[in-house]
């Protein structure tokens, strides 16, 4: 029989497949087109295009090929079922098995999933905030930067806060930030941002994200206020009381999730994002991300005082308010804290005037 022959036929640079925005659950049937880039479309229209460098291979069932993309939502999912087009792509991805978890990684999951095992017999046994102390330590990087992708995605959407990118604004928070962040002897993995959002809250995120609402900002009178409440987050970061968190409130369920690898649809981590941002840490935690932040203040020759104020302000003496508040130490106990011992100012600013009020006005156009 005198057949076609595959071997000479064009590249397959067009077909469709099956899109996952990764914000709603919604599927959508769209058309990709390979060109110097992925373009994603439906009907016509253009609904995303990614650069064949960020694209990386997704778990998935056999006969289908899924992708992610580093740049797009961390839950925005492509699915091909195109055996040939599937071909072409891959073909262009140069960095689409990056990820993959080499031996080393795969020790560290096994370990850890039996550890995962393990912890459910003993939470059973002692307790959770024990466990959580004794997990957290041996939860791998890369898982908990994994989950804090999808916090973040989650956060953004439940509060439906948008980063702040004013580029003056941005040069001063990036300026503040990289000060504190050396103060902190923390690395450039740390990533963070002010996010536009009425409510007066500063938090961490597990795997290194810091964030602060615009809400707070408001309310802050000069840069060393802010600088204060983000070291105090940064003390969670380096302690990584958000993880520890997520063990204690997932509970069970976020550990049997763990164990099989289903982070992304664990219900315990939609709950568990939630109270990130609404709940506070233990108290210990807290007590020591102030002590932390109080240090980092001082090595910058700045006080930590004013960071004390504008929590008092921001909660008044009933200390109400959300996470960085919340069932703490009281804000006036917080106060009389940092202000204790605190030296006046020995080192330069830590923004110029301009640069406060650029920061200020970070968000405009945001809200
Ligand atoms: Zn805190």
């Amino acid at each position: 029989m005198n057949s076609a022959t595959p071997e000479t036929a064009a590249p397959q640079t067009s077909g469709s497949a099956v899109y996952f925005d990764g914000v709603s659950s919604r599927r959508r049937t769209v058309t990709l087109r390979l060109s110097d880039r992925l373009d994603i479309e439906q009907d016509g229209q253009a609904v995303a295009a990614w650069a064949y460098a960020d694209i990386r291979r997704a778990d998935s069932p056999s006969g289908v090929l899924r992708l992610s993309s580093l740049t797009a939502p961390a839950l925005a999912r492509l699915e091909l079922r195109d055996e040939a087009l599937a071909a072409e792509l891959v073909s262009r991805c140069a960095s689409i098995d990056d990820h993959m978890i080499g031996r080393r990684g795969v020790a560290a999951i096994v370990g850890w999933s039996l550890a995962a095992a393990a912890s459910i017999v003993a939470v059973v046994l002692f307790g959770l905030p024990l466990i959580a102390d004794r997990l957290t330590p041996l939860v791998p990087q890369a898982f908990e930067r994994r989950l804090g992708d999808v916090a973040d995605a989650q956060v953004k959407t439940m509060f439906d806060a948008k980063v702040c990118d004013d580029a003056a604004g941005q040069r001063a928070f990036v300026k503040l930030i990289t000060a504190i962040r050396e103060a902190a002897g923390l690395d450039t993995s740390v990533q963070s941002g002010v996010l536009s959002s009425s409510v007066p809250n500063a938090f961490a995120l597990p795997g290194g994200k810091v964030y602060l609402f615009s809400g707070l900002l408001a309310k802050a009178e000069n840069a060393d206020e802010v600088a204060g409440v983000l070291a105090h987050e940064l003390g969670h970061l380096k302690h990584r009381d958000s993880m520890r968190k997520l063990i204690h409130d997932g509970g069970t369920s976020f550990l049997i999730g763990l164990l099989f690898g289903d982070i992304t649809g664990s219900s315990a981590l939609i709950f568990g994002s939630r109270t990130l941002v609404t709940s506070s840490h233990s108290r210990e935690a807290e007590t020591n991300a102030d002590s932390f932040a109080i240090d980092v203040m001082h090595r910058l020759g700045r006080p930590a005082k004013p960071t004390g104020e504008l929590l008092l302000r921001v909660t008044g003496k009933e200390g109400k308010g959300l996470s960085i508040i919340s069932s703490h130490p009281l804000s006036e106990d917080r106060l009389t804290r940092m202000s204790r011992q605190d030296p006046p100012a020995s080192g330069p600013p830590l923004l110029t005037a301009a640069e406060w009020k650029a920061l200020k006005e970070i968000c405009s156009g945001k809200i």
